[in-house]
């Protein structure tokens, strides 16, 4: 799709909304962290919140009651960081070497699907998806896109 300035924080926004009511079933806190509204990115503004919404569903699905998922929004020299960490299980390193391969998943319905494609986007915005989680220690996605200026 076409291609336009997103403010990074407004999506998150509309995301953290449409997941409200998840979080709160599963009495999970959903905390988008004081972001800076100047930062911004050219992008298809769909696929950036359907790829911001399958971190944040991953997180909410692997948080356990009580539990926490939090998102910051920051500037890293040139690029807009975006970390979604959650106080889940973490990923053990054989896992977490094959969470980006389609169709690779550990749920019973899960279809192992989101992050190859939220990859697939994030990259195709120039940009790059990791992971940093051990077992044990939660899990924190961190997203980096190209400013825009
Ligand atoms: P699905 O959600 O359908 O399983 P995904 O591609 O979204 O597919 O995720 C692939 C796998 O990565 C999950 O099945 C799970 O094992 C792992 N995973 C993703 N996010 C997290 C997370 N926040 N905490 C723990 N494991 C995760
Ligand atoms: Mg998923």
């Amino acid at each position: 799709g076409e291609l336009q300035r997103c403010v990074v924080a407004e999506e998150l926004e509309t995301i953290v909304t449409l997941t409200s009511n998840e979080a709160r079933r599963r009495k999970v806190t959903l905390q988008l962290e004081a972001a800076n509204r100047d930062l911004a990115v050219n992008a298809d503004g769909e696929k950036l919140r359907q790829a911001f919404l399958n971190i944040i569903l991953n997180a909410l699905q692997a948080t356990p009651e009580g539990g926490r998922v939090t998102i910051a929004v920051q500037p890293q020299q040139q690029n807009c960081e975006i970390r979604i960490s959650d106080s889940g299980p973490g990923i053990n390193d054989e896992i977490r070497q094959r969470i980006f391969e389609p169709f690779f998943t550990t749920k019973p319905d899960g279809t192992g699907l989101g992050l190859a494609v939220t990859k697939k986007i994030i990259e195709a915005h120039g940009g790059s998806l990791s992971v940093e989680s051990a077992a044990g220690s939660g899990t924190t996605m961190v997203v980096q896109l190209p400013l825009s200026h």
